[in-house]
C-alpha cells in the first residue's frame, strides 16, 4: 500500500537516503553540526522565495543571531556565493 507523498519527510531516524542531505544537518555559517533551521536570507515578506539560494541552514545559536542583527545578511549571501 503507497501513499502519496511529494515531500517525503524523514523522522527522527535517519535512512542512508539522507546521507546526500548531510550538509544540511549542518550549520551553513559556523559548521555546528546537529538540528538547524531554515532561515530565508531575504525575508518573504521583502519577496524572498524558497529557493536555495535564498534559504540557508542554521543552527538555533546563528539564527538568533541573524535575527538580532549580530550576523549580517551580507554574510549569509556571501557562503551562498561560495
Ligand atoms: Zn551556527
Ligand atoms: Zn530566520
Amino acid at each position: 500500500m503507497e501513499f502519496f507523498s511529494p515531500q517525503p519527510k524523514p523522522s527522527r531516524k535517519k535512512s542512508k537516503k539522507t546521507r546526500e542531505k548531510a550538509r544540511k544537518d549542518c550549520c551553513e555559517y559556523c559548521g555546528k553540526y546537529g538540528s538547524v533551521e531554515v532561515h530565508h536570507i531575504k525575508s518573504k515578506g521583502s519577496g524572498g522565495q524558497d529557493t536555495p539560494e535564498n534559504l540557508v541552514s542554521l543552527c538555533g545559536v546563528c539564527h538568533t543571531k541573524v535575527h538580532n542583527g549580530e550576523i549580517e545578511k551580507a554574510e549569509l549571501q556571501a557562503l551562498k556565493e561560495g
